[in-house]
């Protein structure tokens, strides 16, 4: 169903195993795409490490999503090594800490311009790049990872809420934008997964806890679970769906009380 022989991607946010885009990575390139795996400065030895495991060795390139210089010599990279672009999967997101453990009404500008810039914008920006090597394959498909509190209020979330909510908008935006050259732009809201992300969210275990007692499927997913899902938004399998968020939270988010 999500055949991807002969595609290539651009996979941005892979910090280390346990990331939601390692999980993305290995889906799609067990299923035969050819990788450019992109890492965040302090984060080069682990995807160095983690990318030789992989099928097809990946192009590894450095990319801050805060500094255009570095998302424009990506896709320079990109298009002379792979010379086109079927996929993008955005993976990235930050928040101060302080911002994700003080009162929601404490955000300062600092804090929310940071977390919305580097959250939500870099997709506008990085959907800007992947365009003209998407348009050279006839189209494409772009993924975003998102949570429920876009739209409902989780404890210490707080600032990241916000931007998860101006990241939805960005999807529904870019899909109207991109629809007539055929890319695609959707998003994937998991539920929480132990990360190095989610540990920076004061008291994440117990939102864990609350899904494995509310949830219909009574537990938590995976990051292999929330792989295949975006595996098959990035896929043809996917073709007609566009500006959407796909749930892969063992269905949390239809519960009431
Ligand atoms: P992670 O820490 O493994 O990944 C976050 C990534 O963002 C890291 O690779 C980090 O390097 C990158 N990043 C941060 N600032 C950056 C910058 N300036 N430039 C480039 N990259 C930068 O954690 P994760 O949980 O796998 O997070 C991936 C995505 O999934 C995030 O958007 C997160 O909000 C979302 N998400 C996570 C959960 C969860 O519970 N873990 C749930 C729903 C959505």
């Amino acid at each position: 169903m999500t055949d991807f022989a002969g595609k290539t991607g651009l996979i941005v946010g892979v910090a280390n195993k346990r990331s939601i885009a390692w999980a993305i990575a290995q889906a799609t390139a067990s299923r035969g795409a050819r990788l450019a795996l992109t890492y965040q400065g302090r984060f080069e030895e682990n995807v160095q490490e983690l990318s030789v495991g992989l099928p097809h060795p990946p192009l590894v390139l450095p990319c801050d999503v805060s500094s255009d210089d570095e998302i424009a010599a990506v896709f320079r990279r990109v298009e002379e090594e792979l010379g086109g672009l079927d996929f993008l999967l955005h993976g990235a997101a930050f928040a101060r800490r302080e911002e994700l453990s003080a009162p929601f009404v404490e955000t300062t500008r600092e804090g929310f311009r940071l977390a919305l810039d580097i959250s939500a914008y870099s997709l506008i920006a990085l959907a800007r790049g992947a365009a003209p090597l998407m348009e050279k394959r006839g189209g494409g498909s772009i993924v975003t990872l998102t949570y429920l509190g876009s739209e409902r209020v989780f404890p210490n979330y707080n600032v990241m809420g916000v931007a998860k909510a101006a990241l939805e908008a960005n999807v529904r935006y870019l899909a109207a934008d991109l629809g007539p050259k055929n890319i695609r732009v959707n998003a994937v809201s998991a539920g929480p997964i132990k990360t190095i992300s989610a540990m920076g969210i004061g008291g994440f275990s117990s939102i864990l806890g609350v899904y494995r007692d509310r949830a219909p499927l009574r537990r938590n997913v995976d990051t292999t679970e929330v792989g295949e899902a975006a595996a098959f938004l990035l896929s043809d399998a996917s073709r007609g769906i566009t500006g959407d968020v796909l749930m892969v939270d063992a269905g949390f988010h239809v519960t009431g009380i």
